[in-house]
């Protein structure tokens, strides 16, 4: 591990200043930053502790919305009554995720900011071609063991996961994630949608947070949907697993009981940022709440989706994850 110093940041203004320096990371729960750097996949100067930034831990949940910051700990807002009742699919993506002792620690800012399990980009020592850590390296994945490999979004430099759960629940019901920092006084809001970037030919860009800015917390606008909504996933084993494919579904019927007024889809574990799936939507929208139509319009779930190789397997897997997500919220399973 390269030898760096160390810092303490106890306001945002200090934290985008000094995450504003080159080679500097923001260090929350150090879940994943720590094993990083002992992993010689990050090797920053600087580290920055922000966990002592009063009033980023808070969580609200008003008639409108929920706001989370993001300091709170994954464990908190996951057994949050409030969240529970109100967006059960935030709370069921975090206590599906990782460890108790890591949801304990974690924060949901550096939830966020994870990074990918591709076990190509986490072994330097082994595997110098990566186009993620050195851009214009190679992709040791594309011909390597890549079953746990993105079939959705990928591109020819990159078909890496994005691993997290909690960011599949967020783009399926429009959150934001806000931001500031040092030259940037006030917060913006990004949607989770957006805020993800696609790998392209620049793999290494994965998020459009800028040099100065960190995450202060996310909201996500309150909905029926969000009310009656699930986070199903599909894993090796039953729990400490990351996702083979999961789905985050939410549902509100019209009137009659029968008819769908809303409906909101994301997968994850498929691909290479949280997926929401809209032409699935828009093909729900209106029609009859049935095990039929649910199963076949989640058919189009892999639309477009492109296999490696060992991860063929996930393009049959992810629209039955689907359809089983949505049957389940919606009492028809
Ligand atoms: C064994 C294991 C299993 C896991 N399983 C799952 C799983 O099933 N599902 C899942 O979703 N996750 C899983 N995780 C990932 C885990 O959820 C993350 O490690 C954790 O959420 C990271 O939070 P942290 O606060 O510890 O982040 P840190 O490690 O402190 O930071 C992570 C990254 O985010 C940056 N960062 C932190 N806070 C901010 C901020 N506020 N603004 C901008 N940048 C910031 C840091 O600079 C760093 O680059 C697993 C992790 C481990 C080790
Ligand atoms: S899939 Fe992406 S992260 Fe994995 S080796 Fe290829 S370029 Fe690197």
């Amino acid at each position: 591990m390269r030898t760096f110093d160390y810092l303490r940041a106890d306001t945002v203004a200090t934290a985008g200043a000094e995450a504003a320096q080159p080679e500097t990371r923001l260090l929350a729960g150090g879940t994943t930053l720590l094993d990083l750097m002992k992993l010689n996949v990050e090797r920053p100067a600087r580290v920055v502790d922000i966990t002592r930034i009063a009033g980023l831990d808070g969580i609200a949940v008003s008639a409108n919305a929920i706001r989370i910051g993001a300091l709170a700990k994954m464990s908190k807002v996951a057994d949050h009554a409030d969240i529970k009742t109100a967006a059960p699919a935030l709370s069921e993506s975090l206590w599906r995720a990782a460890s108790a002792q890591l949801r304990n620690m974690a924060s949901i800012g550096g939830n966020l900011m994870q990074r990918t399990r591709c076990m190509y980009f986490r072994d330097p020592g082994a595997y110098p071609n990566c186009n993620k850590r050195t851009p214009g390296s190679g992709c040791a994945a594309m011909n390597g063991v890549n079953r746990n490999h993105a079939v959705l979004g990928t591109s020819d430099a990159c078909i890496a996961i994005y691993p997290g759960d909690f960011a599949v629940a967020l783009v399926a019901f429009d959150a934001k994630v806000i931001v500031q920092g040092a030259s940037l006084p006030r917060e913006r809001s990004i949607p989770v949608d957006d805020f993800f970037l696609l790998p392209g030919q620049t793999p290494h860009l994965e998020t459009r947070l800028a040099p100065g800015e960190m995450i202060v917390g996310i909201e996500v606008p309150r909905s029926a949907a969000l009310q009656r909504s699930h986070y199903l996933k599909v894993r090796d084993r039953a729990s400490y697993e990351f996702a083979a494919a999961s789905a985050a579904v939410g549902l509100a019927m019209e009137p009659d009981g029968k008819t769908i007024r809303d409906v909101r889809i994301a997968v994850g574990g498929v691909a290479t940022k949280p997926w929401r799936l809209r032409a699935v939507e828009a093909a729900l929208k209106g029609k009859t709440l049935d095990e039929a139509t649910l199963r076949a319009a989640a058919a189009a779930t892999a639309e477009g989706a492109k296999s490696s190789g060992h991860n063929a397997f996930k393009i049959d897997l992810a629209p039955k994850v689907v359809a089983r997500a949505l049957m389940m919220v919606g009492g028809v399973a």
